[in-house]
């Protein structure tokens, strides 16, 4: 019997593996009382436990793929010097001694805390660092109980050629999955346009969200199918039905083939308006597949994949490393190098083990976090300006909602310039700076703020999340995520108007902007640049030049003034076929 089970495909693509799941429950610890002539043999096994996991994380160290894009060793490093920490060295020690208790008891009392120091502390890093003592403490437990070892360091066996199945990954996860040659990734939790969503899709692995409940139905090692087009996971599939997926997964790779007849061909409407279409990346390594769908450069560089998996933030030498490599990539090209946008589901670990505001869709994130924190942003608009002299190099701000924050940002940059010149490092006087729209008030206000800045670039995700007033990673109001809603469409048609008066270049990189159903849309608004993953790019090429501009404003237009949801779906479609 063939069981099937609904998710939301947020990453096209079909695999076919066996189950392996990510998150297994929490360990369960319980006291027990050590006569005091045994206390000597308990504090011998959790030092043998200690020496376990050293092993273990060396023998993970020695296994990590040459060049991997995040620095695997470093995060795995970490936690090897936190085995070496006196906290857990000699704080179990001791807790055993003095209350006569078991190994796994004391670790557990040293964990609490620890976890009150990790929580009284301000610094974004040390709370970062705090997962990180979470998953050693937990590697010892599981020694301490014979338990196997979570895959917190991500041995490859684990996932090599597996599909993933877990309440939630973060992006650091995915990325060290992805290295390790995961098909697939399966959550209980998440929406269309989480991070984990995006991530999934710009490396390319076929991704289902909002499975709620799915360890109910699945069990390590089971072999299944996982539909990310569809959002659709089959268990106990017959060999018809593996056979119809082979066959779906053949048919796709062929569209990809066929697709890359279009690399060279210029990006041009069929009425011959040139649009320009360039790709997001996450990491300098994307460039590769950038390259390869030949893009005009990049629209969307999100940084703060540099921050993570590592215990103290990059300096200002690596973030130029990093952002020389792309532009070495580009040859010419433009890249916009969008400063560090974290707060959210980017950096942090797991939804509950977030240490941060109540709701951190509205808290200290990006444009606020960098300015609130000097210390984390500058080296990073160092970095920026110095790139600037290799390249053609554009800043973007993230979720810039006030003047203040573009006045705050502008002095911080005449005291870095003056700083660069002091030290004769050279810098492109003229670096453009732009601004995300991703908050409705910036779209609401566009012809006010564009004149203070060189560009603006519309991020529907966030702007979708904040309009219609819904957390992008919660799959319980998922349903609600409609980038089709007329008030999101007016918002994107306002933004778009107002920086044209403004003569202001306005570009899309939201999600939106690569999903092939509002393309057609998007250019009928007026959007006359795109910046989308690179996965979708030969995609979203395609239909532009396919597309007639003559016809769609019309059509969008009327679409801007409808209500119901059907028959803007209706006018859609339309759309689409003319
Ligand atoms: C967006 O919000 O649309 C966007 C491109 O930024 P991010 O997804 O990184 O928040
Ligand atoms: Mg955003």
């Amino acid at each position: 019997m063939t069981l099937t089970v609904h998710g939301i495909g947020v990453s096209k693509g079909i695999a076919i593996g066996k189950i392996h799941i990510f998150n297994p429950k929490e360990i369960e610890i319980h006291q027990y009382c050590i006569p005091q002539q045994h206390l000597e043999d308990e504090i011998d096994r959790f030092q043998r436990a200690l020496v376990t996991a050293h092993d273990q994380l060396r023998q993970a160290r020695a296994k990590v793929p040459k060049h991997s894009s995040v620095d695997i060793v470093a995060f795995i490093d970490a936690h090897l010097i936190m085995l070496e920490d006196s906290f857990l060295t000699r704080g179990p020690v001791e807790l055993i001694q003095s209350h006569q208790c078991n190994a796994e008891w004391a670790l557990k009392l040293q964990h609490e805390s620890i976890l009150k120091i990790f929580e009284q502390a301000e610094d974004p890093y040390l709370k970062a660092r705090k997962m990180d003592m979470e998953q050693v403490i937990n590697r010892i437990q599981r020694i301490l109980l014979g338990q196997p070892a979570l895959s917190v360091t991500l041995e490859e066996t684990a996932f090599s050629k597996n599909i993933v199945l877990a309440n939630d990954l973060n992006p650091a996860e995915i990325i060290l999955m992805h290295h390790y040659g995961v098909v697939a990734l399966v959550t209980e939790s998440g929406g269309e346009t989480s991070h984990t969503a995006i991530l999934a899709r710009s490396l390319g692995i076929p991704a289902i969200v909002g499975l709620r409940h799915a360890p109910r139905y699945l069990q390590n090692n089971e072999t299944v199918i996982v539909d990310g087009s569809r959002g659709v996971l089959l268990l106990g599939g017959d060999e018809t039905i593996l056979h119809y997926y082979q066959q779906r997964r053949q048919a796709q790779k062929d569209r990809r083939i066929a697709l890359s007849a279009l690399k060279s061909a210029p990006i041009v409407t069929k009425d011959g308006v040139p649009i320009i279409l360039q790709s997001n990346i996450e990491f300098p390594e994307d460039m590769r597949t950038v390259k390869e769908v030949s893009s005009e450069g990049v629209g969307l560089y999100r940084t703060e994949f540099l921050f993570m998996n590592r215990s103290s933030p990059p300096d200002e030498e690596e973030h130029l490393e990093a952002y020389l490599q792309v532009i070495r990539a580009l040859d010419g090209q433009p890249v916009t190098i969008r400063t560090l946008d974290i707060g959210l589901d980017k950096l942090e670990g797991k939804k509950v083990e977030r240490p941060l505001a109540s709701n951190p869709a509205l808290g200290l994130r990006a444009i606020r976090l960098c300015l609130k924190d000097q210390k984390l942003f500058k080296p990073q608009l160092r970095a920026i300006l110095r790139a600037s002299a290799a390249g053609q190099v554009r800043m973007m701000i993230p979720l810039v909602s006030s003047f203040q924050e573009i006045t705050q940002l502008r002095h911080i940059l005449v005291e870095i310039r003056k700083e660069l010149k002091q030290k004769s490092q050279p810098f492109d006087p003229d670096l453009p700076i732009g601004i995300m729209v991703e908050v409705p008030a910036m779209a609401i206000c566009t012809d006010l703020f564009a004149p203070c800045v060189d560009f603006l670039s519309i991020g529907t995700n966030d702007l979708i999340q904040y309009t219609l007033a819904l957390d992008r990673g919660d799959d319980a109001v998922n349903y609600l995520y409609d980038p089709a809603h007329p008030a999101v469409l007016r918002l994107i048609k306002m933004t778009i108007d107002a920086a044209d008066q403004c003569n202001k270049p306005i570009s899309m990189c939201g999600e939106m902007a690569g999903d092939g159903r509002y393309v057609r849309l998007l250019l009928g608004l007026g959007l006359r640049s795109f910046s989308v993953n690179p996965e979708s790019f030969l995609e979203v090429k395609q239909i532009i030049i396919n597309s007639q501009l003559a016809g769609l404003t019309h059509l969008a237009t009327q679409i801007l003034e409808t209500g119901a949801h059907a028959d803007i779906m209706a006018l859609l479609e339309r759309l689409n076929r003319h």
